[in-house]
């Protein structure tokens, strides 16, 4: 029997079914390429759109793979660090080294605390170098994925934004809070606070001693009768820049009311203070304002006390009484003041 068309027949319905087979596997793949590629691609478009979204809420994003160490940047944290070609962060280090120094320190207790779980969450403000000697202000939040999970393999996604506006308006705003606007020295408030602390200091360290001076112009309210308010203001001004020419860094000065200046004098004995007074009033006596061409001589009355471990408010009263003696023994005078533990010197 000739079972050769048999076999041929037989062999060409297997390769009909094997062409078949490869057809619809070939169909297969190419499904699931397309379908791969859609995925790629939303998640693309959805990575852009997050993208537009923390830029258009001006918040820069960061990725950190804590097993490998690997810091990553979304395009937009890098615009707000104006980071160039060469100014990579690939790593967490590269963005602590970038932390200043001052700020670091924070930084890190504060994100230990969040990774140790002794804090809920993570935020911080520190400023970062963006070029040499340049720096912003930035807020920072975190977030660890999978907090439970193996550590290792966590993942950490934070944001932030760009505060250093913010930042400068709260500086100056701190400085006008503690600045005379008339002469830029210290204020009132400036003055007590420092006068609290040299007293705390000297309470502690028996060997310590400070002295405040109250200096207080003579006649004051005559040059503003006679040559008027602003040329008043102009005496008030060159006096200032004379009492702070006349101090040392460490030294304070303060405007306390309207003619009325004290000077804390750092680590100083009341008989150094006294020599200091009699210089600074003399310089006063002999100097000159001129004001729209009008030249206006002042005197200054200079009471001092110690400041030990008295009270701060004994130490004012007992500078207050020198100085009223200082006016009522012809003015232009410094005396030394007592507070019942100092007795005074000659
Ligand atoms: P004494 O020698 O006893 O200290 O007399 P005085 O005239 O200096 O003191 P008095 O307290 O009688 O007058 C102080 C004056 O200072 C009264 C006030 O109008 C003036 N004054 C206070 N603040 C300012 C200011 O900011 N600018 C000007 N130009 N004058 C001021
Ligand atoms: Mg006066
Ligand atoms: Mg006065």
């Amino acid at each position: 029997m000739n079972l050769l068309p048999s076999l041929l027949i037989l062999s060409l319905v297997f390769n009909v079914v094997l062409l078949f087979f490869l057809w619809l596997d070939h169909k297969n793949m190419k499904r699931k390429c397309e379908e791969l590629e859609l995925n790629g691609k939303l998640r693309e478009e959805s990575e852009s759109r997050v993208d537009i979204a923390l830029a258009g809420a001006d918040l820069g994003l960061w990725e950190w793979h804590i097993g490998s160490d690997t810091f990553k940047l979304s395009h937009y944290a890098t615009e707000i660090l104006k980071l160039e070609g060469d100014d990579v962060i690939r790593t967490s280090s590269d963005w602590k080294m970038r932390i200043h120094p001052q700020d670091l320190p924070v930084r890190t207790e504060k994100l230990q605390a969040y990774l140790k779980n002794t804090s809920e969450r993570y935020e911080c403000e520190f400023r970062i170098q963006y070029k040499q000697g340049q720096w912003l202000w930035l807020h920072e939040r975190g977030r660890l994925l999978d907090k439970n999970e193996v550590f290792d393999e966590s993942l950490m996604i934070g944001t932030f934004f760009d505060i250093t506006a913010r930042k400068e308006m709260e500086k100056e705003l701190l400085l006008l809070a503690m600045t005379d606007p008339l002469t830029g020295l210290a204020n009132r408030r400036v003055f007590q606070e420092r006068l609290h602390l040299e007293w705390s200091h000297s309470r502690r360290q028996p060997n310590y001693q400070a002295v405040i001076a109250m200096c207080d112009i003579d006649h004051f309210k005559h040059i503003n009768d006679i040559y008027g308010h602003d040329a008043g203001d102009a005496v008030l001004k060159y006096f200032a820049d004379t009492l702070s020419r006349c101090i040392r860094e460490n030294d304070l000065a303060a405007r306390i009311g309207g003619e009325e200046f004290a000077v804390i004098l750092q680590d100083d004995r009341l008989s150094e203070a006294r020599a200091w007074a009699e210089r600074f009033r003399t310089q006063i006596a002999s100097g000159v304002v001129i004001h729209r061409k009008v030249k206006i001589q002042i005197t200054v009355s200079i009471g001092l006390a110690s400041i030990d471990a008295e009270e701060p408010d004994l130490v004012l009263k007992a500078a207050d009484n020198a100085l009223y003696r200082a006016k009522h023994t012809g003015r232009n005078h410094v005396v030394v003041g007592m507070t019942p533990m100092v007795k005074q010197e000659s």
